[in-house]
């Protein structure tokens, strides 16, 4: 049976890094609507010049464009794949949307993982954070540094990116919608008896134990 899993939680909480990494032991594919929208901007297409202004500012998506291109990904994903959700829903309407979505194609949800964090630092994570240009590894200005300055541990390449939104103001202002439009959603899913809640301040690794322990359950 096919796992469809939420990652719920503000931004740097977490969610891609532990997405990505449980992916293939659950037989899962990570969907990062964040993901989707940057691929339309680097398109350039008219999608993606709306999306650019929306998160240059940390302002949401509409939600039912969002829903939208999310259904065109899991359309294209095989029906054994299970999936996690990385960055939706992110409203009420989104959450609605996401059961409607998922019903028409005979998924439903199994869990969502609420990452709890400390706010303050979320911001000392995400404002120091890039990644490789070729294979997306994760680095950090204060944390963890390529082991060679200026080449990736893994891969060996020497280009590095960051994301335009990952600024003190453009976090702040993403952490207040987060605040109000999408921690309102956790008692939606708390009444269907689907959230469990993990420590977003722990170690990756430990984090990654949580969340298996709980999926294993
Ligand atoms: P993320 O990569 O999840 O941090 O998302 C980056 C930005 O993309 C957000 O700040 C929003 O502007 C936009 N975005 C991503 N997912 C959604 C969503 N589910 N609804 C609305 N906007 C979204």
């Amino acid at each position: 049976m096919a796992l469809e899993i939420i990652f719920l939680g503000p931004p740097g909480a977490g969610k891609g890094t532990q997405a990505s990494k449980l992916e293939d032991a659950y037989n899962a594919v990570q969907l990062s609507t964040g993901d989707m929208l940057r691929a339309a901007v680097k398109e350039g297409s008219e999608v993606g010049k709306m999306a650019k202004e929306i998160m240059d500012a940390g302002k949401l998506f509409p939600d039912a464009l969002m829903a939208q291109i999310l259904g065109e990904y899991v359309d294209k994903l095989d029906a054994e794949k299970g999936i996690i959700f990385d960055g939706f829903p992110r409203t009420e309407p989104q959450a609605g949307l996401l059961d409607e979505l998922l019903s028409q194609r005979g998924r439903s949800l199994d869990h969502v993982i609420e990452l709890a964090v400390d706010e303050d630092a979320l911001v000392d994570r995400i404002t120091g954070r890039f990644t490789c240009a070729n294979c997306g590894e994760g680095y950090h200005d204060r944390h963890k540094l390529p082991k060679t300055e200026g080449v990736c541990d893994v891969c060996g390449a020497t280009e590095f990116k960051r994301r335009p939104d990952d600024n003190e103001e453009t976090v702040r202002t993403r952490m207040a919608e987060y605040r109000a439009k999408t921690e309102p959603i956790l008692p939606i899913y708390e009444a269907r008896g689907l959230v469990s809640r993990v420590d977003g301040m722990a170690s990756i690794e430990e984090v990654a134990a949580s969340i298996r322990a709980i999926l294993d359950a």
